[in-house]
């Protein structure tokens, strides 16, 4: 058996255009969403993921303003610079690019956004909301990772599904959100005592980690929807395991998830690709959440 791939890119190519029209009825009446991401310091990472937020506001229409704050900035400077947009009118969502600097509180700081601005859906608001069943600005990840789930069209109500990584804005949220359409929500972390036990009876599998290779074949039920949320870089070997070398001598990285996915895919019924899968998607949620945040301020 191979399993069915969930193409991350298909879905929020979906989502993006349901997105266009409410876009388009908000500029109807003059009004456009501003979003301001704040970056600290110089991380690949980051940048690249602002890329990706800015190709996705061009593409619908969306305003874009990143900030770029010095790596020595104090937390009580970064924690006025969010002050000072969160009080910017003409601002209509703020994210904070994590990680951050050493020695400064990220969460801390994620905290102080306007929970009106918190297009990331990180602010105790945010999270307090998805506790309570609306999931209206629910943290991207979460929401991508669910949505894609969904989109297999396997049944959550009764459904055993199993979340590995319990952190504040992936874990915890996706579990209720899976909680909430009565699926049976079990949540791993680094003190469960045998990880392969819960993944195995998972019909949904959901892995937010942050370790490539973690989740093998044999901790995988056959038929299994497994969504894949870690990223991590990676050396790319050869077909004799080798590291691959570039022309300047350096080893050749590439991006994979959590879960070995070639083995996974003859055992698992669906599986997201990484990349490909969850991180598309999380952009298209940022839209969706920004799109909201506007309308909540504008009172359209
Ligand atoms: P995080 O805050 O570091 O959380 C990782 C979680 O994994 C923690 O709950 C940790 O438990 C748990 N964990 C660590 N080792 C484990 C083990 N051996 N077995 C079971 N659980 C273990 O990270 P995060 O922000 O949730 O992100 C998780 C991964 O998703 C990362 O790879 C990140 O890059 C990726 N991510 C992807 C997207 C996307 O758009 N695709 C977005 C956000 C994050 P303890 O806290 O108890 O140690």
């Amino acid at each position: 058996m191979s399993a069915q791939l969930i193409d991350g890119k298909a879905l929020a190519a979906q989502v993006t255009e349901t997105l266009q029209k409410s876009l388009d009825s908000l500029a109807a009446g003059g009004r456009v969403p501003h979003l301001v991401p704040v970056l600290v310091g110089d991380v690949p990472a980051s940048r690249m993921y602002m890329k990706m937020q800015q190709n996705a506001c061009r593409a619908l229409g969306i305003d874009f303003t990143p900030v770029t704050l010095s790596e020595d900035i104090s937390q009580e400077d970064l924690e006025n610079e969010i002050a000072k947009i969160n009080a910017d009118p003409a601002v209509t969502g703020i994210i904070l690019q994590m990680p951050l600097p050493a020695g400064l509180d990220g969460r801390r700081a994620q905290r102080l956004i306007d929970a009106k601005k918190d297009v990331e859906g990180v602010s105790p608001a945010s999270l307090g909301a998805v506790v309570l069943a609306d999931e209206s600005m629910a943290p991207t990840t979460a929401r991508a990772a669910f949505e894609l789930a969904k989109s297999t069209g396997v049944k959550i109500e009764g459904a055993e599904v199993v979340i590995v990584g319990h952190s504040e804005i992936v874990g915890k949220p996706l579990a209720l959100l899976f909680l909430k359409e009565l699926g049976t929500t079990t949540v791993c972390h680094v003190a469960t005592k045998d990880l392969a036990f819960h993944t195995r009876r998972a019909d949904i599998l959901c892995v937010a980690v942050g370790k490539a290779g973690l989740i093998t074949a044999d901790m995988i039920k056959p038929g299994a929807v497994v969504i894949d949320i870690g990223i991590n870089r990676v050396p790319k070997l050869d077909d004799s395991g080798k590291p691959v070398i570039d022309e300047k001598g350096k080893a050749v990285k590439v991006t994979v998830g959590d879960v070995d996915f070639d083995a996974a895919q003859s055992i698992a019924g669906w599986i997201t690709p990484v990349p490909g899968g969850v991180g598309q998607m999380t952009v298209a949620m940022l839209m969706s959440n920004t799109i909201r945040a506007a309308q909540v301020q504008f009172g359209a």
